[in-house]
């Protein structure tokens, strides 16, 4: 039996579901660089792990979903497969830049950049806490 997969890092900006692993699309092959927060392929944002799924990749690009570990998105698996994506999250109006969003009340891009603030100080609060 396969073991669950980790979910991806924790970001209190990321809006993808935070209990699964999601799948970061490569982009122009280039792999997102770990601690980053990028897109997912269900549309929520994710922090990108250090390491690769490769054996997933594999699985899904072999057609063999039915072997995938537990704890991966299902949306991310579905889009992954070929599936129209779900209309990505919910729409709203930025509170940082005043752009339509599609995550709440922070657009991609302000997430990202808080993200990128945030990153470096998230262990001296888990020292703190
Ligand atoms: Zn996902
Ligand atoms: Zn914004």
């Amino acid at each position: 039996m396969a073991e669950r997969l980790t979910p991806n890092p924790y970001s209190p900006y990321a809006d993808a579901d935070p209990a699964t692993r999601h799948l970061l699309p490569s982009l122009l092959g280039a792999r997102p660089k770990p601690g980053g927060l990028c897109p997912a392929a269900c549309g929520g944002l994710a922090v990108v792990p250090e390491g690769t799924l490769g054996d997933i990749t594999d699985l899904i690009n072999e057609g063999r979903t039915a072997e995938l570990p537990p704890g991966f998105c299902l949306t991310c698996l579905a889009v992954a497969t070929g599936r129209e994506p779900e209309p990505p999250g919910t729409p709203g109006v930025c509170r940082e830049c005043g752009e339509r969003s599609s995550h709440g009340d922070l657009c991609a891009l302000c997430r990202q950049d808080l993200h990128d603030a945030w990153w470096p100080t998230r262990e001296q609060e888990a020292d703190r806490g």
